[in-house]
C-alpha cells in the first residue's frame, strides 16, 4: 500500500512527521472536505500528467533522423499506455470505483483531449500558446516551489501536516490507486468495543474519521490512509488493527459485535 512510500520514504511526509506533528489533529474529518480533497487530488494528477507529457513533449522534435523519439510518436505513446491502464482498471477493477468510474471515465476524456491539442495547436518552440521554454521554468517555479513549498508546509497550522498529502501530491493520488485497487493493507475494527471516545479521528493526520468506521465495525480501505497506524496506537480499547491479509473481503467489514446480541461465550468456543 501507500505505507511504504507515505511514511517510510518520502520527503514531504518526513516533515510532516516531525515538524508538522503539532497540527495532525487540525485535519478537517468532515464530508465535505472528503469531496474537496478527491476532486482536488485527481484535477492535480490530471494536470501533472498533462503537464509531464507538454515538458518531455517540449524537449523533442518532429525530424526522425536527429530524434529517436518524435513528438507525434511520444504522444501515441502517452494515449496507448493511458488507454491500457484504463481499460484495464474498467475490466478488471470497475466494482471497487463504483461511481467514481464516471469521474475516471472523464479524467481519461480530458487527457486525451488535450494530447490531440498538444499535436494540432504546437509547434517547434511552443507548446500550445506557451513558449517551451516559459513554460518549464513557470512550471517548475510555481508547482515544485509555491504550490508545494509554500502552501504545502506553510498551511499546517491551518489544514493540518498533511495538507500537501491531501490536496496536492500526485504521487499520493497515483498510489492512493495503488492502495485501493491492489494492496492488502487494511485497518481492521472491532465495533462492538467502540466508546467512541473519537482519539482516533482526532489524530488521524489524513482527515479520516475513523470513529465512524469503527462504530459500523467497517474495515478501513481508503486512497488517502498513509498506513501511520497512529489511530490504532491511541485506542483505549484495541479497537483498531493495523494489518495485511489477502485481498478478498478486504473492503467488506466484520459484522459488529454487541454484547447484548450475541453469546459471547459461544463465539470464543468456536473460535477455539
Ligand atoms: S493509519 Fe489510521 S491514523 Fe494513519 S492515516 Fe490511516 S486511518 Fe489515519
Ligand atoms: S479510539 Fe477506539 S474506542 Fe475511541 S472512537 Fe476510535 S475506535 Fe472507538
Amino acid at each position: 500500500g501507500k505505507r511504504w512510500f507515505c511514511s517510510w520514504v518520502c520527503g514531504c511526509g518526513g516533515l510532516a512527521e516531525t515538524a508538522g506533528d503539532a497540527f495532525r489533529q487540525l485535519s478537517d474529518k468532515s464530508l465535505s472536505a472528503w469531496k474537496v480533497e478527491r476532486w482536488v487530488v485527481h484535477s492535480v494528477v490530471v494536470f501533472v500528467t498533462l503537464m509531464t507529457t507538454a515538458v518531455i513533449y517540449s524537449y523533442l522534435g518532429n525530424d526522425s533522423s536527429k530524434y529517436w523519439l518524435t513528438k507525434s510518436t511520444f504522444l501515441i505513446g502517452v494515449a496507448l499506455l493511458l488507454t491500457v491502464i484504463f481499460v484495464f482498471a474498467m475490466i478488471f477493477k470497475r466494482e471497487q470505483f463504483q461511481k467514481d468510474a464516471r469521474y475516471g471515465a472523464i479524467g481519461y476524456f480530458v487527457i486525451i483531449m488535450a494530447l490531440i491539442g498538444f499535436h494540432l495547436l504546437s509547434g517547434e518552440g511552443n507548446v500550445f500558446l506557451f513558449k517551451s521554454e516559459t513554460l518549464r521554468k513557470s512550471y517548475g517555479f510555481l508547482i515544485g516551489s509555491i504550490f508545494s513549498g509554500v502552501i504545502g508546509t506553510g498551511f499546517y497550522p491551518i489544514f493540518g501536516n498533511r495538507v500537501w498529502c491531501r490536496f496536492g501530491c500526485p504521487m499520493a493520488a497515483i498510489l492512493g490507486f495503488q492502495q485501493r485497487l491492489f494492496s492488502k493493507f487494511r485497518i481492521t475494527t472491532n465495533g462492538g468495543q467502540c466508546i467512541s471516545c473519537g482519539n482516533c479521528s482526532t489524530y488521524c493526520e489524513m482527515g479520516i474519521d475513523v470513529r465512524a468506521y469503527a462504530q459500523k465495525g467497517e474495515n478501513i480501505v481508503r486512497s488517502s490512509c498513509v498506513g501511520c497506524g497512529i489511530c490504532s496506537a491511541v485506542c483505549p480499547r484495541g479497537v483498531l488493527k493495523l494489518e495485511n491479509g489477502p485481498l478478498k473481503g478486504r473492503i467488506d467489514g466484520n459484522e459488529v459485535l454487541l454484547g447484548n446480541d450475541v453469546d459471547l461465550m459461544n463465539l470464543v468456543n468456536q473460535n477455539k
